[in-house]
């Protein structure tokens, strides 16, 4: 995953605040924490750096898919084995019955499922790592044998 450093060096590091953060290093952590958006650095979109806003697009584009959460699925690398599902702690405490044990999900209260053979997150909103009181819960991806989740 790209790192604050890499989007640093794609900002014209003027540090000139148009942006509203005082340095262009305080906007690169913002881009990555999707607290900004790349056209809010309007330098970024004059012509002379057409070449960085390409590449920042790009380098951004897996963040841009992630929940509120930060959560981002690799369907690419899931093959469905479900451990990320029976591991949530909100599935746990939210399904006990079903996706906590490994059957189907009995509650629309779950955040893992497993469907057609990949992971799919339902409610980011109930993840621990939701608002301001979140919780760095990381027991999907410490479970997860293919590194198909991760959180940014
Ligand atoms: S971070 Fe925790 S609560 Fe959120 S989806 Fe992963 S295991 Fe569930
Ligand atoms: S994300 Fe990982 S742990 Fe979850 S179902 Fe896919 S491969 Fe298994």
């Amino acid at each position: 995953m790209v790192s604050a450093m890499e989007i640093y060096q794609l900002t014209p590091k003027l540090n000139c605040k148009k942006c509203g953060l005082p340095t262009c290093m305080a906007f690169a952590v913002a881009l990555l924490a999707r607290e900004k958006q790349i056209e809010d650095c309007t330098p970024l979109l004059e012509p002379k750096y057409e070449a960085k806003l390409k590449k920042l697009r790009e380098v951004m584009a897996p963040v841009a898919g992630a929940t509120e959460t930060g959560l981002i699925i690799h369907e690419d690398r899931c093959y469905g084995c479900g451990n990320c599902v029976v591991a949530c702690p909100v599935n746990v405490a939210n399904d006990p019955k079903g996706s906590a044990i490994g059957l189907g999900p009995k509650s629309d209260k779950v955040i893992l499922i497993v469907e057609d053979g990949v992971v799919k997150c339902l409610n980011p909103k109930e993840c621990r790592r939701f608002g301001p009181n979140r919780i760095l819960c990381n027991l999907c991806t410490a479970t997860c044998p293919s590194k198909a989740i991760e959180f940014v």
